[in-house]
C-alpha cells in the first residue's frame, strides 16, 4: 500500500474494520500523510465444477474468491484450460443465470479449446442416417443450407440447439446438438462439405 502523497510503502495501520474486506486507515511513515485503503482478506475457496468435453464430463475443483460473481457465458480456467460456464446450480437446487459464488453449489462448464461435435441426421422417409461431425465452434449451420456428407447431399430442415428446436434461422456449432436434414436430388451444388469432419466414436467415447 503506497502513500498517495509521497509514494512510500512504509506505513502504520491506525484503524482497521471489516471481515471479508478490511477498511484500513493508514499513516505514512515518511511524510505523515494519512490515507484509506480497502484490502480483501478472503482466501480463495474450492468450487466444484462439472466440466464437459463432447459427451463426457468430469468433476473438478477450482479455486475462486468468495466475493466473485459468476455468470453463464463467463470464461473460467480449469486446470489451465479455458471453459465457458453453461449453467449455475445454487445451494437451493435451482439453476440461475448469475450468482455470487457463495450461493453456488456446482458450476457447469464446457471446454472451449475444442471443436464442436454435432450430430447430423438425414431422414430418408423413415430410415435415418446419423453421423457425428466436428467443426469449429464458430461455424454456423443455417436452415436451408445444402450440405454434402460423404456420398449424400441433403438440405438442413431443422436444428436442435441446447435450448430449443429451430425450424428457421441459424445457430453456431458450439450450441448446436443436432442438424436434421432431408436428402435432395437433382442438385449438384452445395454450400459446404462435411465429409472430412465426420468422426467415428466407439462406446468409450474415443475417436477411432
Ligand atoms: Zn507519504
Amino acid at each position: 500500500m503506497r502513500c498517495p502523497f509521497c509514494n512510500s510503502e512504509s506505513n502504520e495501520i491506525l484503524k482497521s474494520k471489516g471481515n471479508t474486506s478490511k477498511d484500513l486507515l493508514l499513516k505514512c511513515n515518511e511524510c505523515g500523510n494519512t490515507f484509506r485503503e480497502t484490502v480483501i482478506t478472503e482466501k480463495p475457496v474450492e468450487c466444484r465444477v462439472v466440466v464437459s468435453e463432447y459427451e463426457s464430463s468430469e468433476k473438478k475443483f477450482i479455486k475462486l474468491y468468495p466475493y466473485e460473481k459468476l455468470q453463464i457465458g463467463q470464461i473460467i480456467e480449469v486446470e489451465g484450460r479455458e471453459a465457458e460456464i453453461t449453467s449455475l446450480e445454487t445451494k437451493r437446487g435451482g439453476r440461475i443465470w448469475e450468482s455470487p459464488l457463495s450461493d453456488v453449489e456446482t458450476i457447469w462448464a464446457s471446454y472451449i479449446d475444442t471443436l464442436a461435435r454435432v450430430g447430423v441426421s438425414v431422414d430418408f422417409g423413415g430410415r435415418v442416417v446419423s453421423k457425428k461431425v466436428e467443426v469449429d465452434r464458430d461455424f454456423e449451420f443455417e436452415i436451408g443450407d445444402i450440405v454434402k456428407l460423404e456420398n449424400l447431399l441433403f438440405r438442413i430442415n431443422s436444428l436442435k440447439t441446447m435450448e430449443r428446436k429451430m425450424r428457421k434461422g441459424f445457430a453456431r456449432a458450439s450450441v448446436t446438438k443436432r442438424v436434421y436434414g432431408r436428402p435432395i436430388e437433382g442438385i449438384k451444388r452445395y454450400k459446404y462439405d462435411l465429409s472430412s469432419k465426420v468422426v467415428v466414436i466407439n462406446p468409450k467415447n474415443e475417436i477411432l
